[in-house]
């Protein structure tokens, strides 16, 4: 039970073998997702309806010098989900903590009987230690939160409830009323939260919440790269994901500091322009670098006819002017951007083909009724959700 981290390399599979035989069962379009009580829906495995040994719902936590916070996270969130009918694991994922963080999982892990300690190697960073945290987790249902008591454990059924009754793939946590340094966070993310929603179309007030609920099936089909975790709504929405948002509380960090400081807006940033340019081109690169290559090499080539017509018609001297070099850069870069918008192309189809991802999203296959031979008609309006 102590160190169950996925050898490197299995995790693709263990998740794909993890996603097959429950999503029939979790599929919001099969009627019966908003006709039960609140998260009835993932409340199945206590009443023996799903696979035994399989959970309802994973807590996933990236844990970073952590110590001082650890005892009182699992504490309070054991308090928040022993009570509700769900059954539940805590995926708590030590990322390369220099401190007793990993020590204090490996003890944890011994005690607690719903605890999964991931311990990685070393420091990777918060994104792919949810990562780790999304690969090792098996329940139907993906919470995420923060390890340092600022997110609230008492609002994951609250999570649990509007992901079942909105139908929604994706629940996302607003820090109303946040508790942070307002110079250096709250302006910045104002900004950022503002610029995200409009550069990515997805309306939240506050994107930088960990505290997150997510469907199986959406967290599979996302792929995490540097830091991407910030964009999880984002990317989700690309894989077009239902996203709804609630209010949930905020407290001040009370051990240890925080793992970011002011420069992570430039990172922000960064990422920020991945993501548009994944939403806009993801599977047509070509059409957003072949566009500006054309524009360059157009803008180019008739400059360059311009000099050569006033050096063949007036005989002007056309070797010193500024216009040539303009001319000549634009002709070059134009040729390299189409370039690049052909390489873009082969690299998307490798990404989609290598990795059998298909180009869309299924949310449901719905087949009619069949009328048997014996004239008796049978309920096949199956839901097929991949
Ligand atoms: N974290 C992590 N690896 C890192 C940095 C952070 O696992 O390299 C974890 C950290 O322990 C915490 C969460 O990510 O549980 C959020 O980090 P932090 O509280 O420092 O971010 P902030 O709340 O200041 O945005
Ligand atoms: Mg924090």
């Amino acid at each position: 039970m102590a160190e169950s981290a996925a050898p490197p390399g299995s995790a693709a599979a263990a998740r794909a073998a993890a996603d097959a035989p429950e999503s029939a069962v979790r599929d919001p379009a099969d009627g019966d997702g908003l006709a039960r009580g609140p998260a009835a829906g993932i409340a199945s495995s206590k009443q023996g309806v799903e696979e035994p040994g399989r959970p309802d719902l994973s807590v996933v936590v990236p844990l970073y010098n952590e110590e001082a916070s650890l005892p009182h996270l699992i504490e309070q969130l054991l308090g928040a989900l022993r009570p509700l009918p769900q059954s539940f694991e805590l995926v708590l994922v030590d990322d390369g903590s220099r401190d007793g963080t990993p020590a204090l999982l490996r003890d944890q892990a011994e005690r607690v009987p719903e605890l999964v300690a991931v311990l990685l190697r070393r420091n990777y960073g918060q994104t792919a230690a949810m990562a780790a945290g999304f690969d090792v987790s098996r329940g139907a249902v993906i919470v995420t939160l923060d390890g340092d008591l600022q997110n609230d454990p008492a609002d994951i059924p609250l999570l649990l409830r509007r992901l079942e009754e909105g139908s929604l793939d994706l629940v996302s946590g607003w820090r109303h009323q946040r508790q942070d340094a307002a110079l250096s966070r709250l302006l910045p993310s104002l900004l950022a939260n503002r610029l995200i929603g409009s550069v990515t179309g997805v309306k939240l007030h506050d994107y930088g919440c960990s505290l997150k609920a997510y469907r199986r099936e959406l967290v599979s089909d996302l792929n995490l790269y540097g830091e991407l975790h910030r964009f999880l709504p984002a990317l989700a929405f690309i894989e077009g994901a239902r996203i709804g948002e609630i209010q949930v509380n905020h407290h001040p960090r009370r051990y240890g500091k925080s793992k970011y400081g002011i420069d992570r807006t430039f990172r922000v940033l960064m990422d920020l322009l991945t993501i548009w340019f994944m939403k806009r081109f993801l599977t047509r690169p070509m059409h957003g670098f072949g566009f500006l290559g054309l524009l360059c090499l157009g803008f180019g080539l008739a400059t360059a006819l311009w000099l050569v017509g006033e050096k063949l018609l007036l005989g002007s001297d056309i070797g010193n002017r500024p216009l040539l070099l303009m001319a000549v850069l634009s002709i070059l870069s134009g040729v390299q951007l189409f370039c690049f918008g052909l390489l873009g192309e082969l690299q998307m189809r490798t990404y989609h083909e290598s990795q059998g991802r298909p180009i869309y999203r299924v949310r449901a296959t719905l087949r009619g009724r069949h009328t048997s031979g014996d004239g008796s008609t049978t309920a096949t309006a199956a839901v097929l959700p991949r």
